[in-house]
């Protein structure tokens, strides 16, 4: 080759990009700066090209965990989290964590690497052959597949903004293998990305509707407010908190909410939630659905007297869901709260009969509750582990919580509170297991605050070879199992005879902690409350990956928590 034809072949190098680095571009482009996923077949290239270029990287070991990471970092973060998997199989188990997200409105993107469509729409049996996108379709908020490399910019975008914009959802991108390969001219690729602007539009309460709100709430006589985790989601704080405090009423934090104002102020209602349920007149819900985990708005839950609902929610098609509501607000929580607010004038909602009710009941709750959460028992109790575990929250009130289980989950959520927004996240709105350590990574990734995670020994099990990714990572995780041997109890029999195990019990007097020290991490095993407040707080000072085991009494806990009314039991069981 003579020197020209050379610099000629250079010169059209120089002037080539592909697949890999468009996708690339165009998600830092839009600041989407982390993946979690799982390398392999057709990403693994992808994966390093990526980190290379400056985005974090996060490999699991699992694709679930992986995709509820990123979930929860688009509920942190109010911008997408990625989940990059491998086709077919890896796919599918992303899609549990897709089909979540969209389930509980956090912003993710589901990268997916699929076979060649030729093959696959022909059905002439590809390595992994999927029709992913056919399947991801009906479980995520909206889904797009990308042909052409011109296209990944526009591709990229389609997928944020939908993401992010109206009520938040997942999303799925497919990406073929031959696509990353792809080669186009660089300049054109670089014109062809897209930066999306404003890809979550403010979307403004028609003054109507803020009016018809205003006069509602200012004809109650027992006003209640609701805070759902779309109040948490939406990054309102301080709008919110003057919002309440300036109404007087009483609020009731949904799980994920519990923070956005401190559970100990003096509004605040969780301790009095069945009172408050049932005898107030007017409902405020704020960015909460009155789905299953508030009754559906009716029943024995609620009480007799009728009530009034007024609900604040970006998705219209939410209104009257389960119950008539008189006031519907739509519209970005941000916008409807502030306009709430500016309408108001000087008058405040609540009765000081009804804050009395409220308070006189909250207080003496916390009271009977209180010699419970001193216990020092060994093997512990839930109350005994608790009550530690909530002087540690206070005491580090911006530490993120973790939280899921069953009798673990229910406990920790009434005992443990929380001081500041979103720093408590669990098992959300199907109440499912295994979003543990996905979620603890994210957190600490997203947050770079120290994470403790409240697990139930079942509950850690879904996610648990994470232990290895937290400790690759070195993340400041401190992983609590509240181990009673098994699900709900570890006391169950095996009536059969046959000698095999009863289904809900595990190995009895099991050492998770020894899984942590077989990655370098810090294990302990406490008996104790007093070796358990020790081990947490040596944990978070450290920052120190540690998996601490904590031995509960195996026979306490009761059936499915406190939604054992949700699990059939057989009448005509044998005895
Ligand atoms: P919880 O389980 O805490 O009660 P839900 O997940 O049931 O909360 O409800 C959250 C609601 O918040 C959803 O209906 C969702 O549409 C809404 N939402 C999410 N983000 C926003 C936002 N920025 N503005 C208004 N509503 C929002
Ligand atoms: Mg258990």
């Amino acid at each position: 080759m003579s020197a020209v034809e050379q610099s000629a072949a250079v010169d059209a190098d120089e002037n080539l990009t592909d697949g890999f680095n468009l996708i690339i571009d165009a998600l830092k482009l839009n600041g989407l700066n982390t993946i979690y996923g799982v390398p392999g077949i057709p990403i693994t290239d992808f994966g390093r090209m990526a980190q290379a270029a400056g985005i974090r990287v996060l490999s699991f070991r699992h694709e679930q965990n992986a995709g509820y990471a990123a979930s929860i970092a688009g509920f942190l973060t109010k911008k997408p989290g990625v989940c990059l998997t491998v086709s077919a199989p890896g796919f599918l188990n992303g899609l549990t964590a897709l089909a979540h997200a969209t389930t509980n409105c956090f912003p993710m993107i589901l990268i997916s690497g699929s076979s060649e469509r030729e093959i696959v729409d022909l059905q002439q049996g590809d390595y992994e052959e999927m029709d992913q996108l056919a399947i991801a379709k009906p479980l995520c908020k909206a889904a797009f597949r990308v042909l052409h490399a011109a296209d990944i910019g526009i591709g990229v975008a389609r997928a944020i903004r939908a993401a992010v914009s109206g009520r938040p959802g997942g999303v799925y991108l497919d990406l073929p293998a031959k696509l990353f390969g792809q080669v186009m001219n660089a300049d054109a690729g670089a014109k062809s990305l897209v930066k999306v602007i404003d890809a979550a539009p403010a979307q403004i309460p028609s003054p109507d509707s803020i009016k018809r709100a205003l006069d509602v709430l200012k004809s109650a006589k027992k006003p209640l407010i609701i805070l759902g985790k779309g109040a948490s989601y939406a990054q309102a704080d301080d709008a919110i908190r003057s919002f309440v405090e300036k109404s007087g009423a009483p609020f009731l934090p949904m799980s994920m909410a519990k923070g956005l104002l401190p559970d100990t102020h003096p509004q605040c209602a969780g301790a009095a939630r069945s009172t408050v349920l049932k005898d107030a007149d007017v409902v405020l819900l704020i960015g909460a659905r009155l789905n299953w985990l508030l009754s559906h708005g009716k029943g024995k839950a609620w009480g007799e007297a009728p009530k009034k609902f007024i609900q604040i929610d970006i998705e219209p098609k939410e209104m009257d869901s389960n119950v008539e509501i008189v006031a519907p607000v739509v519209g970005d929580i941000g916008s409807c709260v502030t306009a709430l607010l500016n309408g108001m004038g000087s008058w405040t909602a609540a009765s000081a009969d009804w804050i009395k009710t409220v308070t006189t009941k909250r207080d003496d709750n916390i009271a009977k509750m209180a010699p419970k959460l001193m216990n020092n028992n060994s093997p512990m109790d839930y109350h005994g582990a608790l009550g530690v575990l909530r002087t540690i929250v206070k005491e580090r009130p911006d530490a993120i919580l973790v939280n899921e289980g069953a009798n673990t989950l229910d406990l920790a959520r009434g005992i443990i509170d929380m001081y500041q927004p979103r720093k408590r996240i669990d098992v959300g709105t199907w109440g499912i297991m295994g979003i543990g350590m996905g979620y603890a990574i994210a957190a600490a990734i997203e947050t770079g605050k120290p994470v403790l995670c409240v697990e139930g020994d079942s509950a850690f099990g879904f996610s648990g070879m994470e232990v290895e990714t937290i400790c690759r990572y070195n993340l400041p995780v401190c992983i609590v199992i509240f181990n009673n041997d098994g699900i709900y109890r570890g006391t169950d029999v095996n009536t059969s005879g046959n000698g095999d195990p009863a289904p809900t019990v595990f190995v009895k007097g099991a050492r998770y902690d020894k899984m942590m020290e077989a990655f370098g991490g810090q294990g302990v095993n406490a008996t104790s409350p007093d070796e358990l407040k020790r081990a947490v707080n040596a944990a978070m000072d450290s920052g120190k990956p540690t998996l601490i085991n904590a031995v509960l009494d195996p026979a306490a806990g009761s059936e499915s928590g406190r939604i054992g009314n949700l699990n059939p039991q057989s009448k005509l069981k044998k005895k």
